[in-house]
């Protein structure tokens, strides 16, 4: 073997234990910022090495990586923390998009200069997976995104006989596959190729539209894992195997979280695929709303709260549009102050990213130690004086609990209606992102504090201070 080469498959190695060393540390909240690091250390020296290969055209080569790295980071700074869904939904859309380009580039470079018999089999079927993985999760991305950032209705799209036009392109895009795959070096197998580019756009399309309401991160987390296995084909084709292995990896642990997120609705993948949830009649609320519901004034609350031994903040997403992660952290270190134990409790989708309340914890140098799962306060959580819900709503409706007709049925919450007094900091009445009424507003130990949540803590932090 050839230096170079040797130099290349070295390199290769270290980046694929880097890669499997900091998903690893991504799993813990004090080791993530690190192994986020280390992924990206490793990815360079897998681009570096790349850079070793002979015959390339370096000035396309440098100018791809100015325009995408200039692109990439202005985007990544300017991007704010609500928004990172369909960002992450936009970056795995390009992913597919590049492998499918691999794919196609590829299919004219191999059957524009060779045999067909030369071309091995493995990379004829890779090549049509590149292209037909990568399309869906192009498209699919795209509109994902549309739907995250509201550019489209966010409710799902239903058509009568959606099923069955999305078994027929996917009877067409393998009908289209095994022609290719058994002779593709022919004018017919090139006219497949381009009908299966095409059908497999407007197949991401269909099969994201019916998705809708809370079902959205489960999507977000499936087509990062198409993105993986999109890469890995595109590994297969041009015989990379970085790509193979991080593509893998990709492919591999969005998976693992799809089915993490699946379990934290308590919905099945094909549930959550197949069932239209948010839809105009899904997410209709079938019990009725009873009791009353009682406000507080921050001046009224924190009595209730300079009296409590133990205080449990349940954030959600409506403390990432307060962005009230700072002043929460403020009023836990003055309650603990006050002798309360404090505890922040963060549900598995709390927010509109998996870890997203994690992340801003973080950010507010909550500590570690004090953040606790769903599974671990829940059994506790009657022995609570104040759980305190910072703009959460779905992942402590007590409906998913209490009324089987529900929509969100048998999603497991955060039950704070189980503690001695629930204070609800929210703006309005509204319901959260699954469209669903939530009767802990109405439930007798519940005050509701009125107000955007941030100025509310603010408040509760000026009393506490004597101001
Ligand atoms: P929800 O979307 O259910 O509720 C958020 C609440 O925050 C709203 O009801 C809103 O009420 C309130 N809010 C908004 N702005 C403010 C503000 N400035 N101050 C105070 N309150 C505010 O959030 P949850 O975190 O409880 O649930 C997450 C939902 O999102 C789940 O349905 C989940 O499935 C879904 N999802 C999760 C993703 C993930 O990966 N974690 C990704 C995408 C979706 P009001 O308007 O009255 O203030």
């Amino acid at each position: 073997m050839e230096l170079r080469e040797t130099i290349i498959t070295l390199s290769y190695i270290a980046s694929a234990v880097l890669f499997i060393l900091g998903l690893k540390m991504l799993s813990k909240p004090t080791t993530a910022v690190r192994g986020n690091m280390i992924s990206a250390v490793g990815m360079l020296i897998a681009i570096v090495a790349t850079l070793l290969y002979q015959g390339m055209s370096y000035h396309l080569i440098i100018l791809g990586m100015v325009i995408g790295g200039l692109v990439g980071s202005i985007a990544a700074l300017r991007v704010p923390m609500t928004s990172m869904p369909e960002f992450v939904a936009l970056f795995n859309g390009t992913g597919g998009l590049a492998s499918m380009l691999v794919g196609w580039a590829e299919y004219n470079k191999l059957f524009g200069h060779y045999e067909a018999d030369a071309v091995p089999l493995v990379t004829v079927i890779a090549t049509y997976l590149a292209i037909l993985i990568g399309a869906v999760t192009f498209t699919g991305s795209m509109v994902a995104y549309a739907k995250l950032a509201e550019r489209i209705s966010g409710k799902p799209v239903l058509f009568k006989m959606q099923q069955v036009v999305n078994a027929a392109i996917m009877a067409i895009v393998l009908i289209c596959g095994a022609v290719f795959i058994i002779n593709p070096d022919t004018s017919l197998a090139l006219v497949l190729f381009y009908v299966a580019i095409a059908v497999s756009l407007v197949l991401g399309v269909l099969v994201t539209i019916p998705i809708g309401g809370a079902d959205m991160p489960v999507v977000i987390s499936l087509l990062n894992s198409y993105s993986g296995l999109a890469a890995c084909a595109a590994g297969f084709v041009i015989q990379n195997t970085v790509l193979i292995v991080s593509g893998s990896l990709v492919g591999a642990s969005g998976i693992i979280l799809t089915s993490i997120m699946c379990k934290a609705m308590n919905r099945s993948l094909a549930n959550v695929l197949f069932s239209g949830f948010g839809s105009a009649e899904g997410a209709e609320s079938t019990g009725a709303m009873q009791g009353e519901v009682k406000a507080l004034s921050p001046e009224d609350a924190y009595y209730v709260l300079e009296a409590a031994r133990s205080v449990v903040f349940v954030p959600g997403y409506g403390m990432a549009v307060a962005q009230a992660q700072h002043a929460c952290r403020e009023l836990g270190e003055l309650l603990e102050q006050n002798g309360a134990e404090v505890k922040y409790a963060v549900h598995p989708v709390a927010g509109r990213m998996p870890g997203h309340m994690n992340v801003l914890l973080a950010e507010a140098n909550v500590p570690y130690d004090q953040l606790v799962e769903m599974d671990d306060i829940n059994p506790i959580i009657d022995t609570v004086d104040v759980a305190v819900v910072i703009g959460a709503n779905d992942v402590v409706n007590p409906a998913a609990r209490e009324d089987p007709k529900s929509p969100i049925a048998g999603m497991p919450i955060i039950n704070v209606d189980y503690a001695r007094t629930c204070f609800v900091l929210k703006r309005s009445m509204r319901s959260g992102f699954a469209g669903v009424e939530n009767p802990l507003f109405f439930k007798e130990n519940t005050r509701m504090i009125f107000g955007d949540a941030k100025a509310t803590l603010t408040a509760l932090i000026s009393q506490f201070k004597g101001d």
